[in-house]
């Protein structure tokens, strides 16, 4: 990956020195992560800090929010190639509850409707993950 610097700035983000601790905690992430997961990494830094950075790197389209339904608001590293507003799938494991980002998978295209306007698609697959069904 490009230095972080470069990165955070390419996306419009000054590269601060908070910013750029996140960014290289999160960067290589292969699954969705919540607010806490970052602070657990990063015990110097104080929450707010951390959620203000994460809240900021989703508004320049670094990051996605996502919902996958286990209430927690998690967030995963944008990978997408065109359409931000397409994001790639999801896998929820029920027994982990970990998140995986399917990024070589594409969401399938519904046909909508009539006056259904999309604005942000998520796909969200749950079941039991390649670590838990071993168990
Ligand atoms: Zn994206
Ligand atoms: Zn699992
Ligand atoms: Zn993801």
């Amino acid at each position: 990956m490009t230095n972080p610097e470069e990165y955070l700035s390419l996306h419009g983000v000054k590269p601060t020195a908070v910013r750029i601790l996140v960014w290289k905690e999160i960067s290589h992430k292969t699954r969705a992560f919540t607010l806490s997961d970052v602070e657990n990494a990063l015990p110097d830094m104080d929450r707010s800090s951390i959620f203000r950075t994460l809240r900021l790197l989703t508004e320049h389209n670094i990051l996605h929010e996502i919902d996958d339904g286990t209430g927690q608001q998690k967030y995963c590293l944008c990978r997408c190639e065109d359409d931000h507003h397409v994001n790639h799938v999801h896998f929820t494991c029920t027994e982990c509850g970990q998140t995986y980002c399917l990024t070589d998978y594409a969401i399938p295209i519904v046909d909508l409707p009539e006056g259904f306007i999309p604005k942000d698609i998520e796909y969200v697959i749950k079941g039991i993950c390649h670590k838990c069904s071993r168990m």
